[in-house]
């Protein structure tokens, strides 16, 4: 709460939330100053032992929402505790969920003397089984590996008193429900459960069902307010010159980091040849890649040695950059939503971004949804040099070759209409 001269002002802040002074240290060394609505509504019941139905995805602040309480909870049962039994597990879909959710502990976690570690497949075990054996009270996980290591007997879940499941329809998704009702099998029956998914198809509403006990049930969607701080615009262009067209808007240097949105895999791996043959170097993150190759991506994105990432949208989920300038929508999504957290990717955190849209005919209606649900007109860069062959056009300008006949959507370009801004 702050108070100004005068006005009472009712907006919370992490002091509102009774956390302890290392925590709050911590936030502030994050620069972040108000809880977002996830970690708002769930911190104080979380602190109290509840169960947690979060219906939230990455974008949402979830990660801190259920880090933070977790954090407290144990330094503060610490001195009676063995400090080096596990006590937390965190069951996540991707390797790098749980990277990221272990940067998470480690950044929120500072002044606290709480061990963490992450566990995931596609590499040796060795250096993790080594983590384990030196003991840790919080324990991030990939289903199958953490299974396989349960199996060798170098787990105990005996002691476990919170278990998060975090992005449970991912899990669906990608065929880890199985692995995860058989860890969640092997867990003390008494504990804390917080249950994440953006969505909540049958079956998981039934698993949330009967693992929670009266759970505090908390519905977010990624601030739709992102969409404020990001500068948005859209080109029309003809699908058979998105592909120069990228290259263009690329040769602008000042986009420093930018994540190209495809919709296919196929998609995304057609982008990055493309732009290896003009000489810009990519890489595609997507569901048919090896967990390292992601890794590999991800890691050569972040530290700067690639400019551009091209991604699906349920591979993009995960991904956490901080100071991600540009999004370009290579082709734009059939889900409005998805939009919307396209583009919540860069200008997070208060720093401002910007969004590209490149809207070929068939995607008209797509666009229009988009537009819809935003509530926004978003304005349509008109001098580029691959506008779209509208339809409108050869009646405002026909052309005077006969052999350039219009037909709907057809895909050809005449040069006056290259001439003509006004292809709206
Ligand atoms: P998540 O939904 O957990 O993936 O978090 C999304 C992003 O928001 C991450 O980059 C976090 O570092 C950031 N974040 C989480 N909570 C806050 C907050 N209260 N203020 C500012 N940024 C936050």
């Amino acid at each position: 709460m702050v108070l100004l001269p005068g006005i009472l002002i009712l907006f919370m802040t992490f002091n509102d939330l009774n956390l302890i002074e290392p925590i709050l240290l911590a936030l502030q060394k994050e620069g972040y100053t108000t809880p977002t609505p996830i970690q708002e509504q769930s911190i104080p019941f979380l602190l109290q032992g509840k169960d947690l139905l979060g219906c939230a995805q990455t974008g949402t602040g979830k990660t801190a929402a259920f880090a933070i309480p977790i954090l407290q909870t144990l330094h503060q049962q610490h001195a009676e505790r063995n400090h080096k039994t596990l006590k937390t597990l965190i069951l996540t879909p991707t390797r790098e969920l749980a990277i990221q959710i272990g940067e998470s502990f480690a950044a929120y976690g500072k002044g606290l003397n709480l061990k963490h570690t992450v566990i995931f497949g596609g590499v040796p075990q060795g250096a993790q089984v080594q983590a384990l054996r030196a003991g840790v009270e919080i324990l991030i996980a990939t289903p199958g590996r953490l299974l396989d290591l349960v199996n060798q007997g170098l787990i105990s879940f005996k002691e476990i008193s919170i278990f998060v499941l975090d992005e449970a329809d991912r899990m669906l998704d990608m065929g880890f429900i199985h692995d995860v009702k058989k860890v969640i099998a092997k867990l003390p029956l008494k504990r804390q459960t917080l249950f994440f998914s953006a969505t909540m198809p049958p079956e998981i509403q039934k698993l949330a069902n009967t693992i929670l006990v009266d759970p505090l049930i908390v519905k977010v969607t990624p601030p739709a307010t992102t969409a404020e701080t990001v500068g948005q615009s859209v080109y029309f262009v003809d699908k058979k010159d998105k592909r120069q067209l990228l290259t263009y808007v690329l040769n602008d240097k000042s986009i420093e980091r930018v994540l190209v949105f495809t919709r296919t895999k196929h998609g995304a791996d057609k982008v990055v040849k493309d732009l290896e043959k003009v000489d810009i170097v990519a890489e595609a993150i997507h569901g048919n890649k090896s967990q390292n190759a992601r890794q590999r991506a991800l890691s050569n994105f972040k530290d700067g040695k690639i400019r551009v990432l091209v991604a699906t949208d349920i591979a993009a989920r995960g991904i956490d950059v901080d100071l991600l300038s540009h999004v370009i929508n290579y082709e734009i999504p059939e889900v409005p939503e998805t939009y919307v957290h396209r583009i919540g990717r860069t200008g997070r955190a208060g720093a401002s971004g910007i969004a590209f849209s490149f809207c070929d005919s068939e995607e008209r209606t797509d666009w229009k949804n988009i537009e819809k649900l935003t509530g926004q007109k978003i304005p349509v860069v008109t001098n580029h040099p691959y506008p779209m062959a509208a339809e409108g056009m050869v009646h405002i300008n026909p052309p005077k070759n006969k052999e350039i006949v219009h037909r709907p959507n057809a895909i050809h370009s005449s040069p006056a209409r290259k001439r003509n801004p006004n292809f709206r």
